[in-house]
C-alpha cells in the first residue's frame, strides 16, 4: 500500500515546508484509495493554528477539515492523508504526531526541512481500528 503522487504535488508539498520555515507547515491530501495504494489528487494547505509551539506540534482546525472534505467531494475525492514539516528535525513522527493521529487508513507525510531546505520526506500509514491498536507503518512513496 504505497502513497502515490505526481512530481508536481510532491514538489509542492515539500516547497510548502520551505516557505513556512522556521515554522511547521501542514496540509491535507485529497485523493482516492485503491487496491494498489493511496492516490493523491490535490493538496489543501492548512494554517498552523497552534501558535504556542509551532516547532513541534501542528493542528488542523476542524473547519479546515470540513472545508477540504467538501472541496474533495465535488471531484469525487476524499481525505487520504495529511502532511507537515519538521523544521531542523528528522522526518520521523513524534509522540505528539502519533497521539494526534486519528484517521485510520490515512497517510501522514513528514518532510524534514533543514536550514530552510526540504530534505527527506517520509510517509507513515496509520493502521489499526482504534486508539488501543493504532500504529504508524512506514509507507513507500511513489512519485509518478
Ligand atoms: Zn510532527
Amino acid at each position: 500500500m504505497s502513497l502515490k503522487l505526481s512530481q508536481q504535488l510532491y514538489d509542492e508539498l515539500r516547497a510548502h515546508g520551505e516557505e513556512t520555515y522556521p515554522h511547521e507547515c501542514c496540509g491535507i491530501m485529497l485523493g482516492k484509495t485503491s487496491e494498489d495504494g493511496l492516490h493523491v489528487a490535490s493538496l489543501v494547505r492548512a494554517g498552523n493554528t497552534r501558535t504556542d509551539s509551532a516547532h513541534n506540534r501542528y493542528h488542523i482546525a476542524p473547519q479546515e477539515l470540513i472545508k477540504a472534505q467538501r472541496e474533495g467531494r465535488k471531484t469525487g475525492h476524499d481525505i487520504v492523508g495529511f502532511y507537515h514539516s519538521h523544521p531542523d528535525h528528522p522526518a520521523q513522527w513524534s509522540p505528539t504526531d502519533f497521539a494526534e493521529a486519528h484517521w485510520f487508513g490515512c497517510s501522514y507525510v513528514i518532510t524534514a526541512v533543514e536550514k530552510g531546505k526540504a530534505q527527506i520526506t517520509n510517509s507513515f500509514l496509520l493502521t489499526g481500528t482504534g486508539e488501543d491498536d493504532k500504529a504508524f507503518t512506514n509507507q513507500h512513496i511513489t512519485v509518478e
